[in-house]
């Protein structure tokens, strides 16, 4: 993302702050020396700030983490002053992966309430010779409150908040992803409208809430709802397409005796980017393009394909749904995105992401023509 710093890498996942949430803490700043007129109210706001973001930051390791254990890699969480974003390659594979994928976030949330909780009720009010009244409040209780908002916060069932995600995972749980992505979109944009009503009403004196910063909400959940509901419309041309109708059908074919000279010219000859290695009609290896670079610089030309091809690969039948091939490609860790796909033992086709993209383009253009006359 861009406008951001990294802040750090714990767990080896890249957290990044952007640089309008240093905004949102001048502000807090500001406003914390505007209500006190000290500057130890302003250090304190911009405190409480922090620890709000700590606890968000918790919050999204528990979904980075909860993924990690389904083999689901994160690429970095970014500190947003609206909240926390994870980018994960997958939000689940399957609905209950989505699902507790999605609650292990608030979970954390309850966690630190439940510490927090505990640290109020437990700290005596004084120790002899110390007094710890200072320590005590609001601290224990502030921290009870901000994670208590959060957890209450994410379980709203509207996209892009958790709760949205677990909405879907539950109705899909029979199998109908796309309808159920449908249906909590459509919950996510009535509950955006509700809540910019209700703070409308607010303003006008007729309901007794003022917080007009709901309406910032209301606009992000709505945003949330409109965008979720575009990735399926989407992935729904993918649906029900197999993978035979999206493979690539002609491509060259490495030997595990080639050499990386003969690779690097079938690479310029063509716009193919990863070669399967095949040997006696069986394929036993891939070449993806940033191997076959690292290997050449490496090891040089006369580097035998066999000595750096890659042993374990995912395979796929003409048959499989290519949305199920795809999601199960993007999921692994490290995996090559270039899929063989065998039929009988017999290599006959390969599925690449530009290829699965070009089918997409092409789709979307008919849909057009169909729509136009
Ligand atoms: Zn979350």
């Amino acid at each position: 993302m861009k406008w951001s710093i990294l802040i750090g890498r714990p767990f080896g996942v890249e957290v990044r702050l952007h640089l309008t949430f240093l905004l949102l803490l001048a502000f807090f700043a500001w406003r914390g020396w505007s209500v006190s007129g000290t500057a130890q109210g302003a250090l304190s706001s911009v405190l409480l700030q922090s620890m709000v973001f700590g606890c968000v930051l918790l919050h999204e390791f528990g979904h980075v983490l909860m993924a990690r254990r389904f083999g689901i890699r994160t690429q970095d969480v970014t500190l947003l002053p609206i909240g926390g974003v994870a980018r994960m390659a997958s939000t689940g594979e399957t609905p209950r992966q989505e699902l507790l994928i999605a609650l292990a976030g608030p979970a954390v949330n309850v966690v630190i309430a439940g510490l927090a909780f505990l640290w109020w009720v437990l700290v005596p009010r004084t120790v002899e010779g110390f007094d710890t009244s200072a320590l005590k409040a609001p601290a224990p209780l502030a921290l009870m409150i901000v994670n208590v908002f959060l957890v209450v916060f994410n379980l709203i069932p509207a996209f892009p908040m958790d709760g949205g995600r677990v909405l879907r995972a539950i109705l899909s749980w029979r199998g109908n992803r796309v309808w159920a992505t449908r249906v909590a979109a459509g919950i996510g944009k009535a509950v955006a409208i509700l809540l910019g009503v209700v703070v409308l009403l607010g303003m006008a004196g007729v309901l007794p809430i003022h917080q007009p910063l709901l309406l910032f909400i209301a606009v992000f959940v709505w945003i949330g709802a409109s965008q979720e509901a575009q990735a399926v419309a989407t992935t729904s041309l993918l649906h029900d397409v197999s993978v035979r109708e999206t493979m690539m059908t002609e491509f060259h074919v490495a030997e595990p005796f080639s050499t990386l000279r003969e690779v690097s010219q079938w690479l310029l000859a063509g716009y193919q980017q990863d070669f399967p290695v095949v040997a006696q009609g069986e394929v036993v290896g891939m070449l993806p393009r940033d191997d076959f670079f690292r290997a050449l610089a490496g090891s040089g030309p006369d580097t035998l394909v066999r000595d750096v091809m890659r042993a374990d690969f995912s395979t796929a039948a003409p048959t499989e749904s290519i949305e199920v091939v795809l999601r199960r490609a993007q999921a692994a860790e490290g995996a090559v995105l270039t899929i063989p796909v065998i039929q009988a033992g017999v290599l006959v086709g390969m599925v690449t992401p530009e290829n699965v993209g070009e089918f997409v383009m092409v789709r979307t253009a008919l849909r057009g023509v169909g729509k136009g006359g």
